[in-house]
């Protein structure tokens, strides 16, 4: 992880205070080209709270190199604090920017994660946004998490960048558990990131993310997912009450 007078601590999860341009140019770009295995966590209040009850998974978030704000409920605990981030960093932005890095310098990625359908029509749609991009493989992401078949696959691809879209904390404990069976490479869990970039579900209009409801938005489009809001709810009570 990163020195402490670079983040702000949350819940006692260290958030890197950056922008996604400085985290990229500056810490994620130099590591690929190294090729230093990196372990990425895109945090929202949902996987702050779990870290909270679950004290495995807790060790897995704090052992990786960056755990970045992604979620307005972050920023906005971050600025009550009085500790505030300078810019939330979404999984969906940074794949995007990652893959065209990665086309750039002929890098690979490996896409793990998602329905079948949804993990084959994304690789098609990257394929097309990013013609010369080296798709080093795919899998869909409902196996066993100690399937060696699926890590020996993502192993034998050599991937230089292996996004997990298996959900929290699937992703994280994934990724924990098999990483070091890889000599190099960048992991980082992106939750829904697959659906969207297959355009099965919509990101929220600008306007919305811009007003920091794009979490509005998704519960209006997926009604199923009120229940988790409440956590949300809970992560914004606990950090007005440990503050008051
Ligand atoms: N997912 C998966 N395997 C599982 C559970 C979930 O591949 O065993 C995928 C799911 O299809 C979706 C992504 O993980 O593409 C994120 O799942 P979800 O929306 O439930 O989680 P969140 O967005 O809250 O992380």
């Amino acid at each position: 992880m990163v020195d402490s007078n670079q983040t702000v601590s949350i819940m006692d999860i260290n958030f890197l205070n950056t922008t996604k341009k400085d985290f990229l140019n500056h810490h994620l770009f130099p590591r690929l080209d190294k090729r230093e295995k990196t372990f990425v966590v895109t945090a929202n209040p949902e996987i702050v709270m779990k870290t909270r009850e679950d004290a495995a998974y807790k060790r897995i978030v704090e052992s990786a190199n960056y755990v970045v704000p992604d979620g307005a409920g972050i920023l906005l605990a971050a600025k009550y604090m009085k500790q505030p981030l300078q810019e939330r960093i979404t999984g969906i932005e940074l794949v995007l920017d990652l893959l065209d890095f990665a086309e750039d310098q002929g890098m690979s990625c490996y896409f793990l994660g998602a329905k079948e359908y949804i993990n084959e029509k994304m690789v098609l749609e990257m394929e097309k946004k990013f013609p010369n991009l080296n798709i080093a493989g795919r899998q869909h992401g409902f196996f066993d998490l100690d399937d060696p078949k699926v890590v020996e696959d993502v192993a034998q691809s050599n991937a230089d960048i292996v996004l997990v879209a298996l959900g929290l904390p699937r992703q994280e404990l994934w990724i924990d558990q098999h990483k070091d069976k890889f000599s190099k490479g960048l992991f980082m869990g992106v939750g829904g990131s697959f659906d969207v970039l297959a355009g099965e579900v919509k990101r929220a209009p600008e306007g919305w993310i811009k007003l920091n409801l794009e979490w509005l938005y998704r519960i209006l489009k997926e009604p199923f997912r009120i229940k988790r809001i409440f956590k949300v709810f809970e992560f914004m009570i606990r950090i007005i009450l440990k503050r008051s």
